[in-house]
């Protein structure tokens, strides 16, 4: 049921921040942000892997309202993957929340959407979410083949997934073209393409684990476009890149809900 899920603004750091910055930032954004903010919506970020245990320490030694994320991680426990981070070890730092299947980790980096199914797979396995990223290309859109899109990310990179595990499950729709743009998706078209991720949850998971599942928008989101993006009804959240990396900006965009009460 729309209304029932707690709204939850996500700032992805990509590559920027060493652990003295992020510390800093931390401390910045715990500052700026006020208790009321905390009680409606959940804020989490997601530091480089150099500076999670970092921004741990802090959040945890400072009572911080912060969720701690990670951007990426491997799906095997163990082994012999040179440069990556497992799931197991980012649950070890108290890590809640993984981004899996960013666009960037898709197209740069060629992840596919069985690597995107295994990892949030084993993401879940170790006792935490997935922020499971989906979303079209320009040329994709320009076609007319955004819903065709999304709709086969989501079958794929989830299939597998228990109704429980699915109901707790955070989707980000990200539009390719809106990431790092400038460009940001209409609230409408947003509002749209978030429907379709919902519906195609209900229908393989079940409505109920449909009205359960947390779906955020993200690509150029800023403080002036955040309300109009939250008040759309399949919208509960935000995936937030380049703004997130000023806590000022940050505050301005959580604070989305003081200007649609
Ligand atoms: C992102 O990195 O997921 C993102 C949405 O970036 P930006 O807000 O900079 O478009």
């Amino acid at each position: 049921m729309p209304g029932t899920r707690r709204p939850l603004v996500s700032g992805n750091w990509k590559m920027h921040h060493n652990h003295f910055e992020a510390i800093q930032m931390v401390q910045k954004l715990a500052y700026i942000l006020n208790p009321a903010d905390h009680d409606v919506v959940d804020v989490s970020v997601h530091p480089p892997f150099t500076d999670i245990r970092s921004v741990q320490t802090v959040i945890e030694s400072d009572e911080m309202r912060l969720v701690l994320g990670a951007q990426h991680c491997h799906f095997e426990e163990r082994g012999a993957f040179t440069g990556e981070v497992s799931p197991g070890m980012l649950a070890k730092l108290n890590v809640a929340l993984v981004i899996v299947g960013h666009s960037e980790r898709r197209e740069v980096f060629g992840e596919t959407d069985d690597d995107v199914r295994l990892k949030a797979a084993a993401v879940l396995a170790n006792g935490m979410t997935p922020i499971f990223c989906c979303g079209e290309t320009r040329e994709e859109r320009e076609a007319g083949g955004t819903d065709a899109k999304v709709t086969g990310q989501v079958k794929a990179g989830l299939a597998g997934l228990s109704q429980d595990q699915m109901a707790g499950l955070v989707i980000a729709y990200e539009p390719i073209w809106a990431i790092g743009t400038g460009l940001t998706a209409t609230p409408e078209d947003a509002q749209a393409a978030c429907r379709v991720v919902r519906g195609v949850v209900a229908e393989g998971w079940g409505q109920s684990t449909a009205d359960s599942v947390r779906i955020q928008y993200g690509g150029s989101v800023k403080p002036v476009n955040a309300p109009d993006l939250m008040m759309q009804p399949d919208i509960d959240g935000l995936l937030v890149g380049g703004a997130s990396l000023d806590p000022d900006e940050f505050a301005r965009i959580v604070a989305y809900h003081r200007l649609i009460g």
